[in-house]
């Protein structure tokens, strides 16, 4: 097949192993900057422009977008899924997965366990969507947040109302959720592909710290989870629409919850974790679906 991978910097990790699986199995791939790409919108010929050239060569594309760039890259996917290329992740489905509110009401609303959260923009009335997730200590989270930036945790009463002050000053929309305390500082990530857990590893925050994102400073073992943690991650994922993911599970007292589902995640930790070939993985999944016109969407979202 001839496989694009859009991301920004070819050294990555993630990036350079997917190079490497898919010309293990025998694939073109090519590398293109999404932020370089420019298009043309028209009826009959969509095309993407890309350093001179024109790009119509793709079966399908692998979309490794960062969160900085969600608006564009998604875009230029989108423009991918006009031309009937196959996208490992539609354009929709990283569009909503990148806005944590829109995930939380979705899979709420398929009942998949989550943190309690409430959501405000300028609550007029702290002390209430204070007291909807249980009082302090709770998390504050930037709506748009990543890599664990934007991510607070407010010990007391006090320092949860000074913080969403701050928050709401600039503007911010932000979620307000209930402190998972037991989990000490760890989340289980699950990578999932299709309707597959092919990965999981646990992320321990460095001493002193709650959130584990590996960013952050945080550490990943191999971690092994119960069947109903595997049921909760692929649903999730079948939720948000994303073939590819990693789903991030707290343990609470009360069950395995859904903290975020990640649409480009990295695979330095979870294949460091697990010892598993996740790129290859990946790369074979698109040589079972990778067919023209399986775009549910069709880029119409
Ligand atoms: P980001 O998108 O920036 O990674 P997350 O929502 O994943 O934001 O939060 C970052 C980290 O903070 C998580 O990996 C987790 O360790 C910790 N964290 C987030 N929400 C909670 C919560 N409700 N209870 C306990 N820890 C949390
Ligand atoms: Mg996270």
């Amino acid at each position: 097949m001839k496989l694009g991978i859009l991301s920004r910097n070819s050294k990555l990790y993630s990036t350079r192993r997917l190079v490497e699986a898919a010309e293990q199995r025998d694939h073109e791939v090519r590398v293109v900057d999404p932020l370089r790409c420019y298009m043309n919108i028209t009826a009959h010929k969509p095309q993407i422009h890309y350093k001179g050239d024109i790009l119509d060569q793709f079966n399908a594309v692998i979309p490794r977008i960062g969160a900085s760039v969600t608006f564009y890259g998604t875009a230029i996917l989108r423009q991918f899924e006009m031309m009937n290329v196959y996208p490992l992740n539609e354009s929709v489905a990283i569009s909503r997965s990148r806005d944590k509110l829109r995930s939380l009401q979705l899979l709420s609303r398929r009942g998949i366990g989550l943190p309690v959260t409430g959501f405000a923009h300028s609550p007029d009335d702290i002390d209430d969507l204070l007291a909807t997730v249980g009082g302090a200590p709770c998390v504050i989270k930037l709506l748009e947040g990543t890599q664990g930036l934007g991510v607070v945790l407010a010990e007391t009463k006090q320092a949860a109302e000074s913080v969403i002050q701050a928050f709401m000053g600039l503007k911010q929309h932000i979620l307000v959720q209930e402190y998972i305390k037991e989990a000490k500082g760890s989340d289980i990530r699950c990578f999932v592909i299709g309707d597959k857990v092919v990965a999981s590893m646990k992320r321990q925050a460095k001493e002193g710290e709650f959130r584990s994102n590996l960013h952050r400073g945080g550490s990943a073992t191999l971690c092994r989870i119960t069947p109903e943690e595997r049921a909760t991650a692929v649903r999730a994922a079948k939720v948000m629409g994303l073939n590819v993911c990693g789903v991030d599970l707290l343990r609470s007292n009360h069950g395995a919850v859904v903290m975020e589902v990640n649409s480009s995640p990295g695979l330095e930790g979870i294949e460091n974790a697990s010892g598993k070939d996740v790129a290859s993985m990946i790369i074979e999944f698109i040589e079972k679906n990778g067919k023209p016109n399986r775009t549910k969407t069709k880029g119409s979202g």
